[in-house]
């Protein structure tokens, strides 16, 4: 195994409130993410580099260890499912709540539900526990389009503010999860580079304390 520690990062949204918080533990890239097409980047540490993928696709690097340590979403860690992981520490960023919304007003569909989403695993087993029948209906984005156009009775999406699904006649219902961002260590990493990663542990744990009592103010 090498002795470097290669850091899978969430592209967007997640990736803007992780690199504060690297930086604060004391890793930063050497050039800005931002605004190069580069998706491999050397840090200020010669044996920690940084890849920034799909949200979706960093359970899977880490999982499989192209990756030692990732940061994504509780939801997409939910949806991927935790083998090979191990999820030492909440980040407390990019704070959402992985929710079941439907068309204001309307009952939900009392027999068979139709339910759009793209978290089809997370949805099947949620509305498997509440014994409610379900067609999980797979989709890739625009959930909230889905109901409005009759592919859908209910949705299972991310709500922040809850304006993406007001703006489409949409009410939130049921809460499935609430989300945050996470750290994954690859298991065999975890055993083999214990001592590169843990004092990096430390000091994220340390970073996101500080953080914390920052906002606490
Ligand atoms: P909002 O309109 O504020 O409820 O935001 C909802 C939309 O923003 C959702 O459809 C998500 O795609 C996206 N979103 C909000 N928060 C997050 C997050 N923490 N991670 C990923 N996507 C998010």
């Amino acid at each position: 195994m090498s002795k470097q520690l290669i850091v899978a990062l969430s592209k967007g949204r997640i990736l803007e409130e992780t690199l504060p918080l690297l930086a604060d533990a004391g890793v930063e890239p050497v050039e800005d993410l931002g605004k190069s097409r580069k998706l491999l980047f050397d840090t200020n540490l010669p044996d920690v580099k940084l890849v920034v993928i799909r949200a979706t696709d960093v359970p899977t690097y880490v999982q499989l260890g192209a990756a030692d340590l990732g940061i994504a979403g509780k939801d997409v860690l939910l949806e991927h499912g935790a083998a090979g992981l191990y999820e030492p520490l909440d980040l407390e960023i990019a704070r959402c709540k992985l929710m079941t919304a439907g068309i204001t007003g309307a009952e939900p569909a009392s027999a068979r539900r139709r339910v759009a989403t793209k978290f089809v695993n997370i949805a099947r087993r949620w509305y498997a526990e509440q014994g409610i029948q379900a067609e999980v209906i797979k989709l890739y984005g625009a959930m909230e389009l889905a109901p409005l156009m009759n592919l859908a009775d209910e949705i299972v999406d991310i709500v922040d503010t809850g304006n993406t699904l007001r703006a489409n006649g949409m009410e939130p219902r049921e809460l499935i999860a609430p989300v945050t961002t996470r750290l994954v260590v690859n298991k065999a990493s975890m055993t083999m580079k214990h001592a590169r990663i843990k004092p990096l542990l430390e000091r994220l744990k340390q970073a996101v304390a500080a953080r914390r009592e920052d906002l606490a103010g």
